[in-house]
């Protein structure tokens, strides 16, 4: 068997711990006689498997009581609709676009009512995060959204935006579980799992109480889309995605294991900062991003020549790491560097990046 080191921005690199322990009980969880694919959702087993996934993501983030967590379905792209639906009450909502996905987001949220964007560093390929201390926000704005990390181009908010006593909604999806989080700062923190948590399939939301409404404020919201039918159902209005979630719940054991948030921040922190120095002192490799606004997870960088950026990615494929082609927006290389990753996957990655330099100086 060959494992490689797998930079991909998602889905992602998993930790091999939990991809050996669901092989273990591939075919018999615990004494079930079936795997979890294979169990019904209303089971006694699967009800344990996702109660304790919750209580294992709410003593790791340490989510206030006020907030339910929802496991759904739908990938965090439906969620660009259904944040719309369901709180657009004074139909108007302000978007700080920082990427692609924040800009998709303010996209669908016009369709419901009047999506206003605060800021914006397009003009400058969303190298850079905007400063947001003092935006315009609309006294009646029914909140501020935010891409807290934005995974094509390799930037986060060091600090959250000022949101003016407006509740503050941030998609998270590819800086979930990275590093320690006031989630009380929030209105809604939620991402798509395929990044740093689990596999495709499993988005999961985690909402003030007081903004689930009753009745959305959109009328045909459907069913599915209403956070409230999924609340009240405990994610199992209909049948949730098993699998994702018990994947994500070993994870959430992993690190807990690991040592929690705070040790998940150092390893992150300690693995970007490899990655970053060579790249500052490189003659050959530069990153994209404002220093400031670095991301630990996502690290974009360039040789400055396309053909040379190809015949890198091409020469790092074959000595086994993969997925390292930028995005097709943006060009150059990615390295994405989740929680999963080992530390020893970024040292050997810079090693090679130093050979290539060398090589191609
Ligand atoms: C990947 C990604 C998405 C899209 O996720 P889907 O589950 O494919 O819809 C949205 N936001 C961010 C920040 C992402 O990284």
């Amino acid at each position: 068997m060959k494992r490689v080191y797998n930079f991909s921005a998602g889905p992602a690199v998993l930790p091999e711990e939990v991809l050996k322990e669901a092989a273990e009980e591939m075919l018999d969880y615990r004494g079930c006689g079936m795997s979890v694919m294979e169990m019904s959702h209303r089971s006694a087993a699967f009800q344990q498997i996702i109660d304790e996934a919750e209580k294992d993501l709410r003593e790791l983030m340490n989510i206030p009581d006020n907030y339910k967590v929802l496991f759904l379905q739908g990938g965090a792209s439906q969620q660009f609709s259904a944040i719309p639906m369901n709180m657009m009450k004074n139909g108007k909502a302000g978007y700080i676009v920082t990427g692609q996905w924040a800009k998709k987001a303010y996209q669908e949220g016009q369709k419901y009512g009047e999506a206003i964007k605060l800021a914006s560093s397009e003009d400058e390929t969303f190298s850079y995060i905007p400063d947001c201390s003092d935006l315009d926000i609309p006294e009646d704005a029914d909140y501020v959204y935010i891409c807290e990390n934005n995974t094509i181009y390799g930037t986060k908010y060091k600090t959250l935006p000022n949101t003016k006593g407006k509740p503050l909604v941030a998609d998270v999806s590819s800086c979930f579980l990275s590093e320690p989080v006031d989630v009380s700062k929030y209105g809604v923190i939620w991402g798509g799992v395929q990044k740093n948590i689990g596999p495709a399939g499993v988005v999961i939301m985690i909402i003030r109480e007081d903004l689930i409404p009753e009745e959305t404020p959109i009328s045909n919201t459907p069913t599915m889309l209403k956070w409230k039918t999924q609340a009240d159902n405990g994610s199992m209005y209909n049948t949730p995605p098993c699998y994702g979630i018990y994947i994500c719940g070993k994870v959430f054991k992993w690190i807990k294991k690991m040592g929690g948030l705070e040790a998940m921040k150092a390893h992150n922190e300690k693995k970007a900062a490899i990655l970053y120095n060579f790249l500052d002192q490189s003659k050959l490799f530069k990153g994209t991003v404002r220093k400031e606004d670095r991301s630990l997870m996502n690290v974009p960088f360039v040789t400055g020549d396309k053909d040379l950026d190809a015949k890198f990615v091409k020469e790092a494929k074959a000595a086994g790491f993969e997925n390292l082609k930028g995005h097709r927006t943006v060009g150059g290389m990615r390295a994405s560097i989740y929680n999963a990753m080992p530390v020893e996957g970024v040292e050997a990655l810079v090693a090679f990046m130093k050979k290539f330099e060398e090589e191609n100086a």
